[in-house]
């Protein structure tokens, strides 16, 4: 990782989605080393209790706004040195339910924001997702794989063409304009404040196991996911963007540590200490007819590695500790 000096205090930084599950880790983490923090977030998917503790905070700014809004977006970037740029519609299952509404946020936001940076020299971070990879069996994906994306009639595939999109835009900005962007494919990122109302496996099944419901395992659960929590991809988009060589460059941030959705759903009670009964909810019910899922989704992580010396700390076992823990506390089960 660049020395903690390099990183350290000073910086104005603006952070769209800062009210959101990662934004918000983010916020803390970059206040934490001394920066003015501002936030986007129109609190479609984010929630204000995330930020409430840093309202007050001199450091902090908290503005309410789509991402979309280019007069906003304007006079934010002119009091930026950086921009994170997180604000998207995300989680599957909003993204099966409101189709026009993610083309339309993941494209237009990136298009305004990186204007806007451009204008004022911001540098850029742009969060992507794993999802870009799509149905592709090339494990573990590495950023310079080939994608395999389905049809265009299935909605979900709306969302990683949108993120895509997104990327191209990024690597236009910076070889056309110079503009210093970096671009991450964020894989599956969980830890305290998720919440599981956009169909998130880890807090949804946490929240099922701790209530003593029925735990929702969707498919034949045989489909496999690495999960990384957050406390370990936000020092890894702060060291990127204080780093002089990320520009122009992109970068998988994810977990290697691999288990299927019912093996999740077992270790999920064990730490619950849960005797919820596990059920096989079809795809059709829970999305949509005719929805296909990933089968196996491993980020090969050795070029941020390589930049950073990067590598995620904490193991599915920890991190299902932090989340029950954050759903037991007062408040906790709201999520
Ligand atoms: N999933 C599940 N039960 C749930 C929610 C999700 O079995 O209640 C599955 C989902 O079909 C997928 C995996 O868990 O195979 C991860 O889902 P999530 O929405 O967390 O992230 P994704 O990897 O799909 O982006």
């Amino acid at each position: 990782m660049p020395s903690p000096q390099d990183a350290r205090g000073g910086k104005r930084i603006l952070i769209t989605g800062g009210a959101g599950f990662i934004g918000s880790h983010l916020a803390d983490f970059l206040i934490g080393l001394g920066h003015d923090v501002s936030v986007i977030d129109n609190l479609s998917t984010g929630r204000i209790e995330n930020i409430s503790h840093l309202i007050g905070n001199p450091k902090f700014h908290f503005c309410r706004a789509s991402v979309t809004e280019e007069v906003v977006l304007d006079r934010l970037a002119s009091q930026s040195d950086i921009i994170f740029h997180l604000a998207a519609a995300v989680g599957v299952a909003l993204i099966v339910e409101r189709p026009v509404h993610t083309i339309e946020t993941n494209v237009m936001g990136t298009e305004v924001v990186l204007k806007a940076a451009l204008r004022y020299g911001c540098k850029v971070l742009v969060t992507s997702t794993s999802e870009v990879y799509g149905k592709s069996a090339e494990i573990p994906f590495r950023e310079d794989n080939d994608v395999l994306l389905g049809e265009s009639g299935k909605s979900r595939w709306a969302y990683a063409c949108s993120k895509m999109l997104d990327e191209f835009l990024g690597f236009a900005y910076y070889r056309e304009y110079g503009l210093p962007v970096i671009l991450t494919r964020l894989f599956n990122t969980v830890g305290p404040k998720q919440t599981g109302h956009y169909g998130m496996v880890v807090p949804r099944l946490m929240q099922q196991a701790m209530r003593g419901e029925p735990i929702t395992v969707y498919g034949d659960g045989k489909q496999m996911r690495c999960f990384c929590d957050v406390s370990d991809v936000v020092p890894a988009l702060a060291s990127l963007v204080f780093h002089p060589d990320a520009p122009g460059q992109l970068f998988n941030i994810g977990n290697t540590e691999e288990i299927s959705i019912l093996a999740l759903a077992e270790r999920v009670k064990g730490v619950a200490g849960s005797r919820s009964e596990t059920v096989f909810v079809p795809y059709s019910e829970a999305y949509a007819p005719g929805f296909e899922d990933m089968q196996r989704r491993v980020p090969d992580t050795g070029k941020i590695n390589r930049l950073l010396g990067w590598s995620p700390k904490l193991s599915l076992d920890e991190i299902l500790v932090r989340v029950r823990d954050c759903m037991a506390a007062p408040g906790g089960d709201d999520q």
